[in-house]
């Protein structure tokens, strides 16, 4: 299974356009395309535009881990709810999506850290949640193939993983079945409104009369919103992943230490990431949303790479506005495809080795990276607009969106309709950012 193979395929624009829908969701990630399906099996006539591929950002490039360990107490209601869609997915659609419940492990490289990841045990208590500090020896057993002794670890059992490249393609193709209209190579590029509330989106292809619209559009969030006068904090990091052959079994979960991230794949491969390396290139957005980002920049210190260069130029020439019947920023870029940080892979390459000797012959088939898109507390954006009624925001999953996806697909849907879902969704307010709540991003690992 070649990762790539997600975004570069033919773009198949569609050969026709609705003329008007319930909904209209922009963005064909996890999070736009969950929402449809939830809304499709209400019997919602819904509406999903997707200017590239379907999950040929984030979505596809991500890590595949599915997990509640470690997260902000704020999104907790939610991913309980996810890992129980994740468990049925299979059965519901009929589809592999790589699901396995195999556990997820914060390895901690001392006693400090170990003392840290036990600060999170009150939370999984709340939430009945099978979460553990575990020892040195269970580690073993859970990791066989390391060369190293971790102190401890931070273990949930109940935690999986997924297939990316498989998971978001076949929700929407369960959406599809049951209605929903999924168009590719279908570029949002702007909204129309009418006395105050949302009246249509204007699609490259035409109009689409719609009094409901999710802005799903990940990375391009932002951008999208301000251009309606929207203002919305969010920063972007490059992230630099690899696959490997398959190979023999070192660990069938998801382990992190300071030097790798490390998920088995179906294939029996590896995805692998770096432990300490996140590239951000400073842009206009950085110094624009500096301040509320301080307390997330100060955390992530020390595995930030700040750069600048090209990609300020570039965001500095983006225009904010532009008119709705001619080529938009979307259409210019269809997909963001970021090229992977070297020095990354080989740091991989160097820690893979270390840790796991029997890797060492194991080739690594594959590198790509992915833009993650970030909020100023590492905790999503969800409501409906104050400014323009009808207009509805899910964005800022912040590098843990694909595990919370389906569940937030479930509660978005159920805003939108008005049914709710049982989950607060509150705390996850665009105005959090701006009437003086303290900004405190939380920290897992
Ligand atoms: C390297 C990396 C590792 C990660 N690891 C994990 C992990 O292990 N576990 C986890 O839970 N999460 C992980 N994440 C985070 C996760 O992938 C994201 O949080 C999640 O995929 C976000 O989904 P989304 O639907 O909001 O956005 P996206 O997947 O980015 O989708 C947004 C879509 O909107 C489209 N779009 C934008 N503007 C428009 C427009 N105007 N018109 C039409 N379409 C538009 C884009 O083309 C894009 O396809 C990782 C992310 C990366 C990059």
């Amino acid at each position: 299974m070649n990762v790539a193979d997600t975004w570069s395929g033919p773009l198949r624009p569609p050969a026709s356009i609705p003329q008007s829908a319930d909904v209209v969701v922009i963005g064909g990630g996890i999070v736009g395309v969950s929402t449809a399906w939830f809304l499709a099996k209400q019997g919602v006539d819904v509406v999903l535009c997707e200017k590239g591929h379907i999950a040929g950002e984030q979505s596809g490039r991500n890590w595949g881990w599915v997990r509640q360990q470690g997260r902000d107490e704020r999104e907790m209601p939610m991913i309980v709810e996810s890992l129980k869609i994740w468990r049925q997915l299979e059965n519901e659609i009929g589809e592999d999506v790589g699901y396995r419940e195999t556990g997820c492990l914060f390895l901690a490289s001392d006693q400090k850290q170990l003392d840290a990841f036990g600060e999170w045990l009150p939370i999984a208590k709340a939430y009945e949640l099978d979460t553990r500090l575990i020892d040195t020896g269970e580690i073993k057993q859970l990791v066989p193939g390391a060369n190293v002794e971790w102190p401890g670890g931070l273990y949930t059992a109940s935690d999986g993983r997924g297939e990316p490249q498989l998971a978001t393609p076949a929700i929407a193709r369960a959406a599809g079945r049951l209605g929903a209209r999924i168009l590719t190579s279908c570029a949002v590029r702007g909204i129309e409104t009418s006395a105050g509330r949302v009246s249509a989106v204007v699609t490259e292809h035409g109009r689409i009369n719609t009094s409901s619209v999710l802005c799903a559009a990940g990375a391009w969030s932002s951008m999208f919103c301000r251009s309606i006068g929207i203002s919305v904090p969010q920063l972007k990091t490059r992230g630099t992943v690899v696959r490997t052959a398959p190979a023999e079994s070192v660990l069938e979960g998801n382990a992190f230490d300071d030097h790798l991230g490390i998920r088995r794949r179906v294939d029996g491969g590896y995805t692998i990431a770096h432990g300490t390396i996140l590239d951000h290139s400073i842009t206009p957005s950085t110094i624009r949303y500096a301040f509320k980002f301080l307390p997330a920049l100060m955390q992530e210190w020390k595995v930030l790479r700040l750069s600048i260069g090209r990609d300020f130029i570039d965001e500095w020439k983006m225009p904010k506005r532009w008119p709705l019947d001619a080529e938009s920023p979307f259409e210019r870029m269809r997909m963001l495809d970021p090229e992977p940080n070297q020095r990354a892979i080989r740091g991989i390459r160097k820690n893979m080795d270390k840790l796991f000797p029997q890797l060492a012959d194991t080739e690594i088939v594959e590198a790509w990276a992915g833009m993650v898109e970030t909020s100023p507390d590492v905790v999503p954006i969800i409501e409906e607009s104050e400014k323009i009624p009808g207009f509805y925001i899910a964005t800022g999953f912040s590098g843990h969106g694909f595990g919370i996806g389906p569940g937030a697909g479930m509660a978005i849907a159920g805003m939108l309709t008005g049914t709710g879902s049982g989950i607060d969704l509150s705390p996850f307010r665009l105005s959090r950012f701006f009437d003086g709540t303290p900004i405190r991003p939380y920290h897992s690992v």
